[in-house]
């Protein structure tokens, strides 16, 4: 998790060069995903193509899909929710004061924890004050009602963290539900995309004897041009 979270304040930083790192990892988790997301098409254009297995016939399945299915919040405008917004909650006579999850607090969950303790870490971090009545309430003594309702208005306020697909299988008919995780989706693109480089890097220096730094400073187009004349 925490190694996923390093990686995706790599590409945003690498990506935006007047966000720094600390402004970054402020991000809400949604914001972040967005952006990424954002940063996605521009890189490689509206389709994403993901693959997944039928859980029912384990059948391999290859998925296209517009980016524009992750809906409306794609469009509303980066930053709408300041990342230290102090969002308020009541439920069951509990009245929480809360914040949205961003990088830094999902970077200082542990590797490998049990989940539920996780879960209350993060919750310790997010929530700012928890009352009932006069009583103030540490988040560790909250009920795990009142929790489950606190997590659920997270994922409404913040819908981006968490992605689910709705997806059928064309095989054997099976509809399930995948989350999707931006993070990692991105990263493997952009290895493959690196990787692809690299490779045509390869074949140009061996048939040219050019150095990598003059092939990198190619334009794509004039570059792919030298890889079709090799093939001829
Ligand atoms: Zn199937």
């Amino acid at each position: 998790m925490s190694r996923q979270d390093e990686r995706a304040l790599a590409l945003l930083t690498a990506a935006h060069a007047h966000l720094s790192r600390a402004a970054a990892a402020e991000l809400p988790i949604g914001e972040r995903d967005r952006r990424l997301l954002t940063l996605y098409q521009d890189l490689f254009g509206p389709r994403l193509t993901a693959l997944a297995t039928c859980p029912e016939c384990s059948e391999s399945l290859e998925l296209e899909f517009d980016a524009e299915v992750f809906g409306a919040a794609l469009e509303h405008e980066s930053g709408a929710e300041p990342a230290e917004a102090q969002l308020s909650f009541s439920h069951d006579g509990y009245n929480i004061l809360f914040r949205l999850p961003n990088s830094r607090d999902v970077l200082a969950l542990g590797h490998g924890r049990p989940d539920d303790e996780n879960r209350l870490r993060l919750l310790e971090r997010v929530v700012l004050r928890a009352s009932c009545g006069e009583q103030e309430v540490p988040a560790a003594d909250l009920p795990a009602t009142l929790i489950r309702a606190l997590e659920e208005r997270l994922s409404l306020v913040d819908p981006h963290a968490d992605i689910r697909l709705d997806l059928d299988c064309s095989a054997c008919r099976a509809q399930w539900q995948a989350p999707f995780d931006v993070v990692s989706f991105l990263w493997s693109e952009v290895d493959a995309w690196a990787l692809r480089l690299l490779r045509d890097v390869h074949r140009l220096a061996r048939a040219y004897g050019w150095r990598e730094a003059d092939i990198l400073a190619l334009s794509s187009p004039r570059r792919q041009c030298y890889l079709e004349l090799l093939d001829e």
